[in-house]
């Protein structure tokens, strides 16, 4: 099946080379013989909620994010809508907190968001960086660890009630004290771990391929045809030996 991924601002969110898990996704869609067809969209471009079965923000620094956020916020609409019909999501820390209510500043300043997500942050005085664990339950009973790495000032604070992607095993996450780390909203995610984090979570790719060909019109997401993951464990073994190290810091 041709699975159609929409990126937005690839030429301003893409720290980290957040790009890489665009590839990841092409090539595990590959061996299965699906085929990604990825379209850039950028500022003013046209954004059909039924036109994608897999939408991707990267991330960014505050600079860029100041860029893209007015034209982001106007498309709430159309995120809400495929997000409604099902279209899968995937948005890395810049990305993550500008789909939330919004983003408020060192200096008071407040951009707003495409309100998406049900939480709000606020920029603190310290960055948050380094390996972080989580623990994740996309599906209920099935528990599956992620590991990555985060650098960010932003703290994203969930409302009550909102669906965090994973607890915080080792690192901050989401705000450094909640202990929740990203949001999932149905098939939506977003998350603060940022450039290479579906090479070594594998797992999560194969979530999001799954639920971008169940809307490409799989129907339900197919089972996809198990990989050699020898060298994505051994990636992740290694992200995660990092978290520990950090001594369960918060
Ligand atoms: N505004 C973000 C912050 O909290 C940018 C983070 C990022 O994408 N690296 O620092």
């Amino acid at each position: 099946m041709k699975i159609r991924v929409g990126h937005l601002y690839p030429d301003y969110l893409n720290i980290y080379a957040d790009r890489g898990n665009i590839a990841v996704l092409g090539r595990r869609a590959a061996l299965r013989g699906h085929q990604l067809e990825v379209r850039d969209i950028g500022i003013g471009d046209p954004l059909d909620p039924a036109a994608h079965d897999l939408l991707y923000v990267g991330g960014g620094q505050d600079r860029e994010q100041t860029l893209i956020a007015p034209d982001l916020a106007a498309r709430s609409d159309a995120l809400r809508a495929a997000q409604a019909r099902g279209v899968a999501m995937l948005a890395v820390c810049g990305g993550y907190q500008l789909l939330g209510r919004g983003y408020r500043g060192r200096d008071g300043s407040f951009m707003p968001g495409a309100g998406l997500f049900a939480h709000e942050t606020v920029a603190g005085d310290t960055r948050m960086i380094g390996d972080v664990l989580l623990e994740c339950e996309l599906e209920p009973g099935v528990k599956k660890p992620l590991a990555g790495f985060e650098n960010h000032a932003g703290r994203t604070l969930l409302d009550a009630g909102a669906e965090p992607l994973g607890h915080v095993i080792h690192g901050f996450g989401n705000d450094g004290s909640s202990g929740f780390e990203g949001c999932r909203l149905g098939n939506a995610v977003g998350t603060y771990l940022h450039g290479p984090l579906l090479p070594r979570n594998p797992w999560l790719a194969d979530w999001l391929l799954g639920r971008a060909l169940a809307h490409a019109g799989a129907g339900e997401p197919p089972t996809l045809t198990p990989l050699d993951d020898a060298l994505a464990a051994e990636a992740l073994r290694v992200s995660a030996d990092r978290a520990r190290r950090r001594g369960g810091k918060r």
